[in-house]
Order: C-alpha cells, then structure tokens, then sequence
C-alpha cells in the first residue's frame, strides 16, 4: 500500500533529513516507527501524505506515484491526502467550531457531502470513539485525551484507508494517555493501516506488526516488536532502548 524506494530528502542544500529509505507497508499492517529526537521520523511520515517534498528515490501510496520536488503532480497528491488521514500531537481542532462543526468541515467543503449526511456519518465516528455524547461541546471544553480522540475521529471522517499518527499521546496527561491508545488499537484491529510514530512501546508491542527504528535519517533497523524490544540488533537500537525503557 505504502512504497519508499530509495528515498532521499535534504532540507536546504545540505541538511540530509532521510537517506535512501526503503520501506515497504501492506495493506493492513501496522507500523510504529520510533528513534532519537531529529531522527526523521515526523518527517518520513509526513512524506506520505505529500506535506514533504523529496528530491530523490521514488514513493508509491496506493500505487499513485508522488513525484520529486519538481515534478509534483497536483492530482497525484489530491487523491494521495483522499487516502491517508493524519492526526499530530497538537490535536489542531478549530476551538470556535463545536466537535461535530469540525468533523462535518472538510466533508462538507473538500468532499462536498450535505450536511445531513456528513453529520451523521461524524457522529458515527464519534461513537467509534466513544465520545458521542460531547458532539456539541467545543474543543476547549473537553479534556485532552477526549480532543485526541475527536482529532481521530475528524481523520477518519474521510474515510481514509492510511492512518498516520505523529506522537499523538505524547501532549497529554499520563492518565489520558491510555484511552487514546485503546481507541487506537480499536482501530488497527478493525483492519486500517496504520503507521504511528510514538514512544510508547507497550502499544508497539501490543499492536504492532512492526517496529521501524530510525536514527540519522536513515531506517536503522526493523522487525517484530518482540524481537526488537528483546533482541535488537544495532547498537544504536541497543543504546535508544536502555534511554527509553
Ligand atoms: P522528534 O522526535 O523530536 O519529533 P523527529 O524524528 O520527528 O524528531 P523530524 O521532525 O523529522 O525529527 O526532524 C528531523 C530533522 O530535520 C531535525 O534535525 C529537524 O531539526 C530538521 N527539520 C525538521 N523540519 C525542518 C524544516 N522545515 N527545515 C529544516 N530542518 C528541519
Ligand atoms: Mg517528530
């Protein structure tokens, strides 16, 4: 589904942020990719839904090439972004707009759903999870776990078939962290792809298909979750495990 074909990217004429990254990502797996800070790992995934730019290699999402910087194809990447949701570490919820106003917004604009009908498909993502009962709240009034999940909820309002998280607990409380791990691993047993870069690895090791460490633009190492946690293989694993865990 996701295809990274030697793959560079520089930002500026000299800082080389990923270096021949070769990844590939079936239909349904779920991927965490984790590693130090200013590894790459936000900006890997970013890639995937084109708000990166590369300057080598080659990247395939549901076999729709994105092109280099360059040679972009603005078509490629609207129906790429059709595809793929994205949910950050800041939740980015419009604070004016009740919860259900921000779900209905890009089907209403971008996918140009009437009102009834995206309304009722938000609040079936809302159930999904399981924050129905605050459709008419704005952001600000609920906590930051119950935020997350509305930002979860507002990506797959899309119907994405890729979802890309970036840290998406690593804003909130420790007790809040949980519940959006829960409804993320609702999520990946319903069967979406998924590729979450975050450092909580008892997700990882729950939910994972596969752990993608990076370090210095590059993919350093990959594999099961067990075998990584218990087993790395590179020193570099070895010494970013013993940080974290
Ligand atoms: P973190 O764990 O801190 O989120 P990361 O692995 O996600 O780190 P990236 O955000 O992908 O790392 O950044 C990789 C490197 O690229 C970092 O050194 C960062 O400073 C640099 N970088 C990121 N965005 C830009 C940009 N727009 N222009 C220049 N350099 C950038
Ligand atoms: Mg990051």
């Amino acid at each position: 589904l996701i295809r990274f074909e030697r793959l560079n990217k520089w930002f500026g004429d000299s800082f080389h942020v990923l270096r021949d990254i070769d990844l590939t990502v079936a239909r349904g797996e779920r991927i965490v990719v984790c590693g130090p800070s200013g590894s790459g790992k936000s900006t890997l995934i970013r890639c995937i839904n084109a708000l990166e730019p590369f300057q080598e290699g080659r990247l395939l999402v549901d076999g729709i090439e994105l092109g280099v910087e360059g040679r972009e194809d603005d078509r490629a990447v609207t129906r790429v972004r059709q595809r793929v949701g994205m949910v950050f570490q800041q939740f980015n919820l419009f604070p004016h707009l009740t919860v259900l106003q921000n779900l209905t917004l890009a089907p209403m604009h971008v996918a140009r759903l009437p009102r009834a009908r995206a309304e009722a498909q938000a609040l079936q993502q809302l159930e999904r999870v399981h924050i129905a009962e605050q459709a008419h709240k704005f952001p600000l009034q609920l906590s930051g776990g119950q935020q997350q999940r509305v930002a979860i909820a507002r990506a797959l309002c899309l119907a994405p078939q890729i979802l890309l998280f970036d840290e998406p607990t690593s804003a909130l409380d420790p007790e809040m962290i949980h519940e959006v791990l829960d409804v993320m691993g609702e999520l990946a047993r319903q069967g979406i792809t998924m590729v979450c870069v975050t450092h909580e690895m008892g997700f990882a090791r729950s939910v994972a298909d596969r752990v993608v460490f990076m370090d210095q633009g590059q993919i350093v190492e990959q594999g099961p979750p067990d075998r990584f946690f218990d087993q790395p293989r590179t020193r570099r694993a070895q010494a970013f495990l013993e940080r974290i865990l």
